[in-house]
């Protein structure tokens, strides 16, 4: 009887173990298909840019007779690509330095609305379409300990996308903060039409864009921001209930500041 349940005992533990290795086997082959799917994404976004350089450096070169005008317009249009191929290029290493989980992060104390300013000058430079940021008075009591660089990307990311994607008349964002227990709670939410529903979760995929293909994204800002957010024990999300692009960035509170907040 002791040999028979031991048998069984045996005979469970490798059933168990086929099982485990016919999941691992499956991760496997998931990961290999992501892979080749990221590849021929990476493909086809290099593809667009180069395509342009090429075809219209040769127009420069091969055609007799190009007014200043026209040489300048085909300039132009190589110098704009070889600038979208930077980005792309930078923010895909970015992207795997992130996901490799090598990145090192340099934690520093300050406070919001330091970071804001920075991230909302810099995401405005980029670009001269037109965006009323509207702000709280009370940002500079939000005390911060996190890596303000990689924070303020985020928010330079948000910011430049509520003014590229933005449709209203006059496009508004608003950043709202508020500090929940030990938790600091910042929204994003602009007057545009915001993401429908069902493409809120993919969003944050590599290379999704929903709209405004031509705002000349590649769809990596927000894998980029969520890939931070967690980094910095945080989060980035959509916010639902908003009718226009919304989106929340949650980050753990400076101890001191939590300490304040529960004096208060
Ligand atoms: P991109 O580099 O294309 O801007 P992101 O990852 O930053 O990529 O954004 C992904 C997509 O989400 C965008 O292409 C756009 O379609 C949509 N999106 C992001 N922010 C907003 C917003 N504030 N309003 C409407 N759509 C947005």
């Amino acid at each position: 009887l002791e040999y028979s349940s031991k048998l069984e005992a045996k005979s469970a533990e490798l059933s168990n173990t086929a099982r485990q290795l016919r999941e691992a086997n499956a991760k496997l082959t998931q990961l290999s298909l992501q892979k080749d799917a990221f590849l021929s994404q990476v493909s086809h976004e290099l593809r667009t840019p180069m395509t342009s350089i090429s075809a219209f450096s040769e127009i420069l070169r091969d055609t007799d007779g190009l007014d200043e005008a026209e040489k300048t317009h085909y300039a132009t249009i190589i110098h704009d690509e070889a600038l979208r191929l930077t980005r792309l290029l930078n923010d895909l290493l970015d992207l795997s330095v992130l996901e490799s989980g090598q990145v090192s992060l340099n934690m520093r104390d300050g406070n919001l609305s330091d970071v804001l300013d920075r991230a909302e000058a810099a995401a405005l430079a980029g670009s001269d379409r037109p965006l009323l940021v509207r702000r709280q008075r009370d940002e500079e009591r939000f005390a911060l300990q996190t890596d303000l660089d990689r924070l303020a990307q985020v928010f330079i990311n948000l910011i430049s996308n509520a003014q590229k994607y933005c449709n209203a008349e006059r496009p508004e964002l608003r950043i709202k903060v508020r500090a929940v227990s030990d938790r600091l709670l910042i929204d994003f939410v602009d007057n545009g039409s915001g993401i429908p529903p069902d493409s809120r979760s993919v969003v944050f995929e590599k290379f999704t864009r929903v709209s405004g293909e031509k705002a000349g994204g590649a769809g990596l800002g927000l894998a980029i921001s969520r890939e931070i957010m967690q980094r910095l024990d945080g989060n980035v999300s959509y916010l639902p209930g908003k009718s226009g692009g919304a989106f929340r960035v949650i980050l753990p509170l400076a101890t001191r500041m939590a300490a304040q907040e529960l004096r208060a």
